[in-house]
């Protein structure tokens, strides 16, 4: 399993800089670890809608130390692809759950409100 750091070298690879230009969206991307600790973390963030949700965080563009400019999509893109080897939707990630009974348990909540 790839560390942010070793992510963030690569990122220097493609596009310059040093690995504190980046560790920040690697950092992020897997801070899911703190939730689970094997590779199901990946669950949380680790797709199309993750990749988007860290342009909302990051902004759609980061300014290197070399003053160059890279887009955080690209950056999402490249985690992401070195973890699992594409991008998956998060459709894919739920094709993968098994759905349990307390998942879709539903109570109206006219009726609970009533018995209460
Ligand atoms: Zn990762």
């Amino acid at each position: 399993m790839a560390h942010p750091y070793h992510h963030a070298l690569s990122s220097v690879k493609k596009w310059g800089g040093v690995p504190e230009d980046y560790i920040r969206i690697h950092d992020w991307f897997d801070e899911s670890k703190m939730i689970i600790a094997d590779f199901r973390h990946r669950a949380l963030r680790h797709h199309a809608e993750g990749i988007f949700m860290a342009e909302t965080i990051f902004g759609s563009t980061i300014l290197l130390s070399t003053a160059r400019v890279i887009p955080v999509r690209w950056i999402g893109e490249q985690h992401v692809r070195e973890d699992l080897g594409f991008i998956p939707s998060f459709a894919d990630w739920v094709k993968a759950i098994r759905a349990e009974p307390w998942m879709g348990r539903a109570q109206r909540l006219e009726d609970r409100l009533a018995t209460e």
